[in-house]
């Protein structure tokens, strides 16, 4: 049976009436960035949960979690309203394997996020660790529209703090936006604009690959890096991609 703190809503923080960051306080057992917890409200009677990647280090003592309305789904739409001093249910453990610690070492890490994805790339990002692991980190973060590109004054933070080591390379498949990418990661990858973009090389020999997002954005990519000859990586037998399915 899982076991759940009661946690304290400090801030919603709306980017638009699809998109929020929610900050809230529970206690929290260790944690490596990049994992997720399970969050929840009582409905009916029954505790409905999901989990939910943690945007916050394991030094930022509140706890965020950045998430999209699924107007359908049962309980987004309910964590959408929840306001200043509301309750949630906060497991008492995080999980997941999407984490810096888990990936072996090579000389550039490729970080793809999709939508509300971007979650534990900036985890990981604010933190010390991926740095000291990889020469050159590129993040790649795909919306539909320009309204959706949340948190890049964050990206800007990490992108002062280590300035070539980083490249951000922001894509918007739906509108024309400044000098962002227009068309999907697996084809920007497939034809080589996002190498030339970041004028770093995707390849097996130099490179890992941490994918986070819906299922068809991580099929469709780990398509065009297998004919690569890159593979999945797992713990027992090392590769060249990790990926975190959100949906
Ligand atoms: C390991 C993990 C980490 C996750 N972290 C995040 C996160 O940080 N931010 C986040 O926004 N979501 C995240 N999700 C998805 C999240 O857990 C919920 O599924 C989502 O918020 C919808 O919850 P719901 O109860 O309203 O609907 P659900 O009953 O969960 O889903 C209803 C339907 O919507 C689909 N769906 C689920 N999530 C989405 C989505 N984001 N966009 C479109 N369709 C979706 C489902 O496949 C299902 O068909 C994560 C999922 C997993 C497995």
């Amino acid at each position: 049976m899982a076991k759940w703190h009661t946690g304290i809503v400090v801030d919603n923080m709306r980017w638009n009436d699809r998109l929020t960051t929610l900050r809230f306080e529970a206690p929290l057992g260790e944690f490596e960035s990049g994992q997720f917890v399970r969050v929840g409200l009582e409905i009916d009677g029954e505790i409905v949960a999901r989990p939910y990647s943690l945007v916050n280090t394991p030094d930022e003592s509140v706890l965020e979690i950045y998430f999209n309305i699924v107007p359908e789904g049962p309980l987004s739409p309910r964590l959408f309203e929840l306001k200043c001093g509301d309750k949630l249910l906060v497991a008492e453990q995080t999980a997941g394997f999407f984490t810096a610690s888990e990936v072996p070492e090579s000389n550039n890490l490729w970080m793809l996020a999709t939508g509300t994805a971007i979650g534990p790339h900036l985890s990981i990002l604010k933190g010390e660790a991926v740095w000291k692991k990889f020469d050159q980190i590129t993040l790649c973060y795909s919306v539909r529209t320009h309204d959706e590109l949340a948190y890049t004054d964050t990206i800007t933070q990490i992108a002062d703090q280590h300035n070539d080591a980083f490249c951000f390379i922001p894509v918007v498949t739906r509108e024309s936006h400044m000098d962002s990418l227009r068309e999907r990661i697996p084809q920007s990858i497939q034809n080589g604009s996002l190498e030339y973009r970041a004028n770093t090389p995707l390849s097996a020999s130099d490179s890992h690959v941490m994918i986070c997002g819906s299922n068809d954005m991580i099929t469709d990519v780990t398509a065009v890096l297998e004919s690569r000859g890159m593979h999945k990586h797992r713990r027992r037998e090392p590769g060249h991609y990790t990926t975190e399915k959100y949906h």
